[in-house]
């Protein structure tokens, strides 16, 4: 369903997730914590209508790359900075875009399209070789969507993305962003987060971690004795309760146990 906007000529596709950021004192705040030097690469996904790439195409960088599916936007974007050389503009699917030759001071930034944000991490953190190619990223989800992503164990909101997401960063909120903020106007606030890579566990199997929380999270409210049958001597090897939830479990609790199995 396409709903008008009241910015230039150029429909909202709810299919892309389009919600624009129109409040300018929130755009001056996101671009202060953005901090940037010579030698940085911003990566901005889904740049949008630019509201955010304005202020990040005058930072201290060394390239702005735009990754934005939608033609059209990225063919405007194309055109309003056809004389910056140093910004690049791609009209393709951030899912599919191809990061790996990518390296230095890389920083993702984004408000996120909510339809893929989870996607989207999940693709950056399962990345083969860690740390990978990013130094940090600064992303925009949907408020609840954000909780569960910081949530601490033993709380609803700690799942599989907590865990996923704290074995490979350090993460931690930075604003909030009220629902008014954007254009238009979506149902939900939301939230930027702060992710600085880790190499504290940067030997683990990522995918067999991966599998293990699967197994556990699938049916939260069971006990893992029933969840996790197949790793009850790993549980008691780590002296690990077996009549524990899967929220009850730590992130060192599931290193250990994916580092055993
Ligand atoms: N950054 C802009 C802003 O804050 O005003 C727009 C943010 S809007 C929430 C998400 C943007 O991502 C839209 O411009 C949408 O077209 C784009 N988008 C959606 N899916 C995408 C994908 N898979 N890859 C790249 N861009 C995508």
């Amino acid at each position: 369903m396409k709903q008008p906007l009241n910015i230039g000529n150029i429909y909202s596709k709810k299919s892309l997730g389009q919600n624009f950021i129109i409040d300018e004192n929130f755009l001056k705040k996101l671009d202060k914590v953005i901090k940037t030097n010579s030698g940085t690469i911003i990566v901005e996904i889904g740049p949008g209508k630019g509201a955010l790439t304005k202020y990040l195409s005058k930072k201290k960088l060394k390239q702005l790359y735009l990754i934005e599916k939608d033609t059209k936007l990225a063919e405007s974007l194309k055109q309003s900075y056809k004389n910056n050389s140093k910004v690049k503009v791609f009209n393709e699917d951030a899912l599919r875009f191809d990061y790996s030759y990518l390296n230095g001071e890389v920083i993702i930034v984004g408000n996120l399209p909510f339809n893929v944000s989870s996607q989207l991490l999940m693709k950056w953190l399962k990345s083969k070789n860690w740390p990978s190619f990013y130094k940090k990223m600064i992303l925009m989800f949907q408020f609840e969507l954000g909780k569960r992503i910081i949530s601490d164990s033993n709380l609803k909101s700690y799942g599989k993305l907590s865990v996923a997401t704290q074995v490979r960063c350090k993460v931690k909120k930075i604003l909030f962003a009220s629902s008014n903020i954007f254009h238009p106007k979506p149902k939900v606030d939301g939230v930027v987060l702060e992710f600085d890579p880790i190499e504290k566990y940067k030997n683990i199997d990522y995918l067999k971690l991966l599998d293990l929380l699967n197994k556990a999270f699938l049916h939260r409210r069971k006990k893992i004795k029933t969840t996790l049958k197949n790793y009850l001597h790993i549980l008691q090897e780590l002296d690990i309760d077996s009549d524990l939830r899967a929220e009850n479990l730590s992130v060192q609790d599931y290193v250990k146990i994916t580092k055993l199995s």
